[in-house]
């Protein structure tokens, strides 16, 4: 007898996956110590097929990216358009994140999520100094192409891509045959993003079953208000900045990009991991949005690397709300300096799990608190870094649909491909 599935859209059996994981995680948390629930499910089953799921995306990431955006490159009638994409890029990529601390300074002054926090001492959190300035920028630039690869830097990739295609071009008629081979390998990885899709029901199953059985409930308890607090703003800045861009910005519904973006959602709240979800941002929002490749080859990778406005949100709500525990004033001057520093952080964050409380540090010490109460938080990021990184990833695909719209480079077709 031949077994096979009724037919359905993949998002929808994405769904089932993520309902069944978090379903048995709850389930399984009362006995996550039990032998067999540890040895065979915890680290044995869901750790496997979580593991071999997060290795498949990451796998396509590198090349993807550099493939993408060379034949993105190769596509551009000018060179001045690259720089005209990249600027407002990034202009758009700071202003939202600038925003999105704002909301959360504002709103958690406003829920004041440390009023009646008790702190029992010893929290305890290694502080890690963050990098000065020049190495960040200074990093841009690739010494040795094939560690930037091996170490999947994402801006020393986006350079070298950005070097390869442009020499590309000039050329010209030189390196057809290699320029060929860049859009004919574009071809066989996007075909190789579409197979890994069709197995993702069962990786987002594993990863979401481990994370909740491993987590539970009760350590939101008592962090309840700062932990409502974060969510609360991470649905505005998604539905009403976000919202507000696409329909302002765009000639796209609001309603049909948030439906269409659905399976990347799903993927970034199931690895926590915007780096690792960009093979999929990448396929859907030019086949699900219409943005052109040679847009979308350079923002995504751009944003998910500097654009984290769910992880600067995080940041501005755990800074007041530590200095509300601690009780120290920070008055006008210390927001503003959080605001910045969280926008500067943000900049800063890999766009891999748990990043985003590591670079909290910087925001702290510049704005004197204490560095441990990050450990009174830890408890409930892992949560919230799965939502956060849903946030992260959908600013990029906003800016994207916008930069893209702007330069006449948006084509988003009325019908959804499945
Ligand atoms: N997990 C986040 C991301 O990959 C980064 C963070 O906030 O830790 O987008």
């Amino acid at each position: 007898m031949k077994f096979s599935l009724p037919k359905r859209d993949l998002t929808f059996y994405i769904v089932v996956a993520i309902v069944l994981g978090i379903l048995s995680g709850i389930f399984l948390n009362p006995i996550k110590d039990v032998d067999w629930v540890k040895i065979y499910l915890m680290d044995g089953l869901f750790e496997l097929g979580g593991r071999i799921f997060l290795s498949t995306l990451k796998l396509l990431v590198v090349p993807m990216v550099f493939v993408s955006l060379v034949c993105g490159v190769l596509s551009l009638k000018e060179i001045s358009q690259l720089k005209r994409i990249g600027l407002k890029t990034f202009a758009w990529y700071v202003a939202s994140t600038a925003l999105a601390v704002t909301f959360a300074v504002v709103f958690a002054i406003l829920f004041n999520p440390g009023e009646g926090f008790k702190l029992t001492a010893n929290t305890t959190f290694e502080a890690k100094a963050p990098p000065s300035v020049i190495d960040v920028i200074s990093a841009i630039v690739p010494s040795n192409p094939i560690k930037a690869m091996v170490d999947a830097e994402m801006l020393q990739i986006i350079f070298l891509a950005i070097l390869v295609g442009l020499a590309l071009s000039l050329v010209k008629t030189k390196a057809e045959k290699l320029t060929a081979i860049f859009f004919e390998a574009n071809e066989v990885i996007l075909k190789m993003v579409f197979m890994i899709l069709w197995v993702a029901p069962i990786g987002v199953f594993c990863l979401l079953a481990k994370v909740f059985a491993n987590e539970g409930f009760e350590t939101i308890v008592p962090l309840s208000k700062y932990f409502f607090t974060v969510l609360f703003v991470l649905f505005f800045h998604f539905f009403v900045v976000y919202g507000s861009l696409i329909k302002f910005f765009t000639r796209i519904s609001p309603r049909l990009f948030f439906t269409r973006i659905q399976k990347v959602l799903a993927f970034a709240f199931s690895t926590s991991s915007s780096n690792a979800t960009l093979p999929i941002t990448i396929e859907e929002a030019e086949k699900q949005l219409g943005v052109d490749n040679e847009v979308a080859a350079f923002t995504l990778p751009l944003g998910a690397t500097i654009n984290m406005d769910g992880t600067s949100i995080m940041q501005g709500v755990a800074t007041v709300f530590i200095a509300q525990v601690y009780g120290i004033e920070l008055g006008l001057m210390g927001y503003l300096t959080v605001i910045g520093m969280a926008t500067l952080a943000s900049i800063g964050t890999a766009g891999v799990p748990g990043v985003g409380l590591i670079m909290l540090t910087m925001v702290f010490t510049q704005v004197g608190l204490p560095v441990e109460g990050i450990g009174l938080i830890i408890g409930v990021d892992r949560l919230l870094d799965m939502t956060r990184t849903c946030v992260n990833v959908t600013g990029d695909l906003a800016v994207t649909c916008v930069v893209a719209e702007s330069e006449g480079k948006l084509h988003f077709p009325q019908a959804k491909i499945s």
